[in-house]
């Protein structure tokens, strides 16, 4: 199957066209719109099969992921989504797995009002490649800098399960049959925070999502901004089938070091942190306090209970 046909059959698609796209699939370029008063904003990445996912990963999940990953990025700057565009490496043109690849990639676009404006396919190597623009107001894009000393350090919905679902696959962890079906889900269909993300551009001192690990995230505020802060392990939010699974312990390693969450983690004054309840009650997630920056540079204390807290484990393991 030629380039020309696997774009036209599988990733062409007429339901939803963004009145901001004057010309999408089709000619050499895609011809898009900003809206006046608002930046572009622009991200991209790369997932290579074997390394950020499991060979046999089905390629619904794969297209989801490789939307949501960047998506992600977006919310983290607080931007709306507007367009993307998709670069696929194949080894071979399969039919039934590029069915299956652009079923998942519609069904996350769809859902988030996300146009696929251009693509490019070639053989080797099974890679994706997707590029995302957003939108946001001039200058109120979140960001990693602008934390205080003294501002409370939040994160979105729950974390961990994507590096249990990880450990489960791999055959190092088990879980009961709907344990496994709801963690595989976080790692494999994570949820891009795009509503809580444009919620906090107004609320919100800093801002990152949560990819490679809750520990390494939050250094690059805390490098960024040249705060210190203190984590209170026993409040961070871990998920009911994550503490079915595995001793306490564990989970709060998962918690901190294992990465592939994809919630967001951000940083806000007192003043605002009554709001933020208020303020998130529409976004479909709970955000959970675990924290408090201060003036230390750079430096990150972990607590349990208020007493000093060690784990041996770094950022996270690509699967390799
Ligand atoms: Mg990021």
């Amino acid at each position: 199957m030629k380039e020309f046909s696997i774009i036209e059959s599988f990733f062409k698609s007429g339901r939803h066209q963004r009145r901001d796209v004057e010309i999408g699939i089709g000619d050499d370029c895609a011809v898009t719109n900003v809206p006046e008063g608002q930046s572009l904003v622009v991200t991209t990445d790369t997932l290579v099969s074997g390394v950020h996912f499991p060979e046999d990963t089905e390629a619904r999940a794969i297209a989801h992921k490789a939307i949501a990953v960047n998506l992600s990025d977006l919310a983290a700057m607080g931007a709306e989504p507007a367009w993307v565009s998709l670069s696929l490496s194949l080894p071979e043109a399969d039919e039934e797995w590029l069915s299956d690849f652009s079923r998942g990639l519609h069904e996350i676009t769809e859902y988030y009002t996300v146009q696929l404006i251009g693509g490019d396919t070639v053989k080797g190597p099974l890679t994706i490649t997707i590029t995302a623009h957003g939108f946001i107001p001039k200058e109120q894009a979140l960001t990693r800098s602008k934390a205080r000393p003294g501002d409370w350090l939040y994160v979105t919905g729950t974390l961990g399960d994507a590096g249990l679902a990880f450990d489960i696959i791999t055959g190092r962890k088990d879980a009961t049959p709907a344990d496994k079906e709801y963690l595989l889900g976080r790692l494999n269909y994570p949820t891009p925070r795009v509503l809580a993300g444009t919620t906090l551009r107004r609320i919100a001192h800093s801002c990152i999502d949560v990819s490679d690990g809750l520990l390494s995230d939050v250094q690059h505020i805390l490098n960024a901004s040249n705060c210190g802060a203190v984590i209170h392990v026993d409040k961070l939010p871990i998920s009911k089938p994550m503490m079915d699974s595995v001793e306490l312990s564990e989970a709060l390693r998962y918690a901190l070091a294992a990465g592939d969450d994809y919630e967001l983690l951000f940083t806000i004054s007192e003043e605002q942190k009554g709001n933020l309840e208020v303020a998130l009650a529409n976004s479909n997630v709970s955000a959970t306090c675990i924290g408090q920056l201060n003036g230390m540079s750079e430096k990150l204390e972990l607590k349990f209970e208020d007493e000093p807290y060690h784990i041996n484990a770094s950022g996270y393991q690509h699967f390799a």
